[in-house]
């Protein structure tokens, strides 16, 4: 009998775990951080030699971070890289499609010959039938994650633009889509600022908790 009585509560409890995590997979979202750059390519290069590619992954993989360790898991985060290799932009498209991403937000910083700052967020310039919900819903995510940063952070807010680039062509059609130019490595302020750990955490915070905000907007 007690034998019995121990098959049955084992069975309860792998049913029990059955539906807890049916129930997480079911509700958790799966977000690609599209890391940009990487290898041969080393993107932007700023004050002090500090270069674009490194500065996103370091936010891409705090954000990554984030999740398992503060937010529990709360995200099925996949990063496009997560070392210094070059990826194609179309194998960046691929990933997202193939995996049925919820949410794609590619990284990124700024330069530029004059002394401008600020956190700048795309997404696609031109609605047709596929694209327009999402790009709706992009700009609503985009809001979010410049609020975060400009009200947290006291990062300029350069505000939401709109652009033809080919992951946010390629990608709008299946899900919300955005290029965060995250700040000018060009600018001395801000060059300094990817320098220190904290700042980057910092950055991956306001990113993950605009995403966490969009998101829970929409439940
Ligand atoms: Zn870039």
């Amino acid at each position: 009998m007690k034998k019995v009585l121990k098959k049955v509560s084992f069975v309860i409890l792998l049913l029990q775990l059955c539906i807890v995590f049916g129930q997480e997979s079911a509700i958790q979202k799966r977000i690609v951080i599209d890391v940009g750059h990487g290898g041969k390519n080393s993107g932007a290069i700023g004050v002090n030699g500090i270069m674009e590619k490194e500065v996103v992954l370091k936010i891409g993989s705090e954000i990554s971070v984030l999740n398992k360790m503060i937010f529990k898991g709360r995200y099925d985060i996949y990063l496009t890289r997560d070392d210094d290799r070059f990826i194609q932009l179309s194998d960046r498209s691929r990933l997202a499609k193939s995996l049925k991403a919820d949410l794609f937000v590619s990284l990124h910083c700024n330069a530029s010959a004059n002394n401008s700052r600020g956190i700048e967020v795309y997404t696609l310039n031109y609605f047709s039938k596929d694209s327009e919900l999402n790009i709706k819903e992009s700009i609503a995510l985009g809001m979010e994650v410049l609020d975060e940063a400009n009200l947290k952070l006291k990062i300029e807010n350069r505000g939401m633009k709109f652009a033809n680039f080919q992951v946010l062509r390629e990608i709008i059609p299946h899900c919300p889509t955005l290029l965060l130019e995250t700040g000018f490595l060009t600018n001395e302020d801000e060059g300094n600022y990817f320098l220190i750990p904290e700042k980057i955490r910092g950055m991956a915070l306001a990113i993950f908790k605009g995403i966490d905000n969009y998101l829970k907007s929409r439940l």
